[in-house]
């Protein structure tokens, strides 16, 4: 049975799985779905499967969920998780509460819901009337960030390893079972730690599982702009909603907050933008996170208009969550100057919306999340 992790198989791999160990195909099937969709933790509990059957798997290839060693709500009810991968790797992910609240996972709605108002999308999608509690898992792809973004925290604090797809799982059922969620509802963004798309092999096949789960539409993959990747999700038979962590509108700003954008420039970026196939309905989310006198003049919101048009995106602002000790030189706007940014591109007829980040007293919120506490670089280098 080898090296492969249970959590990280497809329904395809584990019916070749079956085959190979001289069982029937269904059996694969039965374990995709013991495992995904009814969130069984122990081998032992799958009365489904021949006993014999069960031993072996629990000898070979053991569920293993990463530890939890941290849990910090937020007055919000969000809720984020530090989490110990088996070889002590750290990574977080944080649970958001739906939203009936308005809470948090308002934030990650994806673009098609935007032309809806909120008692429609409920009602669509509560026909007996029902109406089924909704919260977004916001999951880390990487255990750090070698992207190196100026004003984020993860970036901040160093590169870390590809998660594998079964490590990705393994994380989303982590958080599953400490919330005691099933998957009605469910939201799944890779907003947290790391750059998904410098991780297409644990990325892409983590995304097939998911789509077994869930509508491809309730999946947001948030790039920093590996442009080549871009094409390479594009292609992808069933795709999830693309976000883009824009972040300026001039190729200047951008490079100084994002230095990626010497490898991908700009206008590339925005060409593979416009290359992305959208599903009727579907836009392309670009966040835009708001620093003070950085890249939030009423000047800089109409070149986020001008490079914009013709697309169809929906802005997320994000006002910058602040953090002294890891971005002493950035600030967030004042709420008068996010206002006017919103104001201008609204005027101008683009969707937008402002995440106003619930949960920094639990540092949850976006660009927050980090594994280690110490730079590693920080080291051998100095004067950052
Ligand atoms: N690496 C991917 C996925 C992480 S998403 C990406 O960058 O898109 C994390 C989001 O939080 C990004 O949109 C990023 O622009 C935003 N972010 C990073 N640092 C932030 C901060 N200090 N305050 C607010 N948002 C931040
Ligand atoms: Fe990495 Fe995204 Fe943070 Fe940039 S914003 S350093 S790409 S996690």
């Amino acid at each position: 049975m080898g090296e492969r992790d249970p959590f990280g198989l497809t329904p395809s791999a584990w019916e070749a799985f079956a085959v190979e160990a001289g069982l029937p195909r269904y059996r694969g099937r039965q374990l995709f779905d013991a495992i995904h969709r009814r969130g069984v933790t122990d081998y032992a509990a799958m009365k489904e499967l021949p006993a014999a059957l069960r031993e072996r798997l629990a000898a070979e290839m053991p569920l293993r969920l990463p530890e939890v060693v941290r849990r910090d709500a937020s007055a919000d009810g969000s809720v984020k998780f530090g989490l110990r991968l088996v070889d002590g790797a750290l990574i977080e992910a944080v649970f958001m509460p739906g939203d009936e609240t308005r809470s948090a996972a308002n934030e990650f709605e994806d673009a098609r819901a935007a032309s809806h108002s909120r008692s429609e999308i409920r009602s669509s999608q509560s026909g007996s009337g029902a109406t089924v509690p909704r919260f977004t898992i916001c999951l880390s792809s990487q255990t750090g960030c070698a992207v190196d973004c100026a004003f984020c925290v993860t970036g901040r604090l160093g590169g870390g390893r590809n998660l594998t797809a079964g490590e990705i799982l393994a994380q989303l059922r982590a958080v599953l079972v400490e919330t005691r969620h099933g998957l009605d509802g469910m939201r799944v963004v890779f907003m947290g730690m790391g750059e998904p798309f410098l991780n297409p092999e644990g990325v892409i096949p983590a995304l097939e599982i998911l789509f077994e789960l869930v509508s491809p539409r309730r999946v947001t993959v948030s790039t920093s702009g590996i442009t080549p990747a871009v094409a390479t999700f594009a292609a992808l038979p069933q795709r999830p909603n693309l976000a883009v962590s824009l972040n300026a509108a001039d190729p200047a700003t951008r490079e100084r907050l994002m230095p990626i954008t010497k490898t991908y420039p700009l206008d590339g970026l925005l060409a593979a933008m416009r290359a992305w196939p959208l599903e009727p309905r579907r836009r392309i989310l670009v966040e835009y996170v708001l620093i003070a006198g950085v890249n939030d003049r009423e000047e800089d919101a109409r070149r986020l208009v001008r490079l914009l048009r013709g697309l169809e995106v929906k802005v997320n602002v994000i006002p910058l969550n602040e953090d002294p000790t890891y971005l002493p030189e950035w600030k967030r706007p004042a709420e008068d100057v996010i206002d006017r940014f919103v104001a201008r591109l609204a005027e101008a007829h683009v969707t937008v919306t402002v995440r106003r980040s619930k949960g920094p007293d639990a540092s949850a919120a976006c660009g927050q999340l980090k594994g280690r506490t110490v730079d590693p670089r920080k080291r051998t280098q100095t004067g950052r």
